[in-house]
């Protein structure tokens, strides 16, 4: 049974001014019921609705509102980037990692607390997901397919995961130790292989503001996700490449057999979809091999993940 300790809450934050208040008052709430030092962390990616602003005007209250941290990115930078930049300033003997929106309530923690303190096993408290948020149909089924995808290439079902989790120091210390730039806290967490124990919640809908993602940002995340956890993708090319090898020898030996016969003035439509065919695939195996190549490209600009432009000084 682990007693007081300093609890770590990092929080990206984009465009979240009118949800900040509310956070940070559940927050010390909660710990004082399960008296833990609360150290707060809010990492702004780029906000333009004057959220760094009122993260300055609530860290001045002081008091009640103890100890807390905060940064600004020069620019929006993105939520994984958020994610690092608060678990590399954080100091608490453990991490949670929570949405500025309240869809992740600030009340599970006293729950995930309560599991990572009863052994020194648990590495990992997740909250998952027991059902979707409503969402518009078209999403919903965006999200079945690279759900399925995801499974299919990674090995990892990721349906329920979210990024509200409470990490041991141990845990943050070794998702810190991986050198990649492009991140993905859900599944790279699910890597680390760690001891991990998950507990369901019901996502409430968004406080206040609105989703900040777009398609393109998240077919984009998708692609990413998928592209850096599994080469598989790479290796079907070579499989499509073997089947249409056996598929041609199969149809040069039909097409030699007819022409043996005397019948090879037909077969003019095979040919055209055979081209058609085989250059669709030629294409999309080299936008596979395209986007692994664009992978490493980024990778071996070593770039930071993110540039700050402003932090809240320690007293
Ligand atoms: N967020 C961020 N940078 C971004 C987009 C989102 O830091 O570029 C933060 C946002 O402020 C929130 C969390 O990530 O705290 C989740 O974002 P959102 O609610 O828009 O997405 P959801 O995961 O609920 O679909
Ligand atoms: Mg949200």
């Amino acid at each position: 049974m682990r007693d007081s300790l300093i609890l770590s809450v990092v929080i990206p934050v984009f465009n979240e001014r009118c949800n900040l208040r509310e956070v940070l008052d559940r927050l010390h709430a909660v710990a004082k019921g399960i008296s833990c030092e609360l150290e707060v962390v809010f990492v702004d990616d780029g906000s333009t609705d004057g959220s760094w602003e009122e993260i300055c005007v609530l860290r001045n209250l002081g008091g009640a509102h103890g100890n807390l941290k905060g940064l600004r990115f020069s620019r929006n930078f993105g939520k994984e980037a958020a994610i690092l930049a608060g678990l590399q300033i954080s100091q608490g003997e453990a991490v949670v990692v929570m949405d500025a929106d309240l869809q992740h309530p600030p009340e599970l923690i006293s729950d995930m607390v309560a599991i990572w303190r009863e052994g020194f096993v648990v590495d990992i408290v997740e909250a998952v997901k027991i059902r979707r948020q409503k969402e518009a149909l078209f999403f919903r089924w965006a999200a079945w397919v690279y759900y399925g995808l995801f499974r299919f290439f990674c090995g990892i079902d990721i349906r329920n995961a979210t990024d509200f989790k409470l990490l041991d120091r141990r845990a943050v210390e070794q998702y810190l130790r991986l050198p990649e730039v492009g991140r993905f806290f859900r599944g790279l967490t699910i890597w680390l292989g760690m001891h991990s124990v998950a507990l369901e919640f019901e996502p409430p809908p968004r406080a206040h503001g609105s989703k900040s993602w777009t398609v393109g940002r998240l077919v984009g995340l998708a692609r990413r996700s998928i592209v850096s956890f599994s080469s598989m993708p790479l290796r079907l090319v070579t499989w499509f490449g073997v089947l249409g090898l056996m598929f041609s020898i199969a149809l040069t030996l039909q097409t030699l057999w007819l022409h043996w016969r005397g019948q090879s003035e037909e077969g003019f439509p095979t040919v055209i979809v055979l081209i058609l065919g085989m250059g669709s695939m030629i294409l999309l195996g080299i936008g596979i091999i395209g986007e692994y190549v664009a992978e490493i490209y980024t990778e071996v600009k070593r770039r930071p993940a993110y540039v700050v432009a402003d932090r809240l000084r320690d007293e």
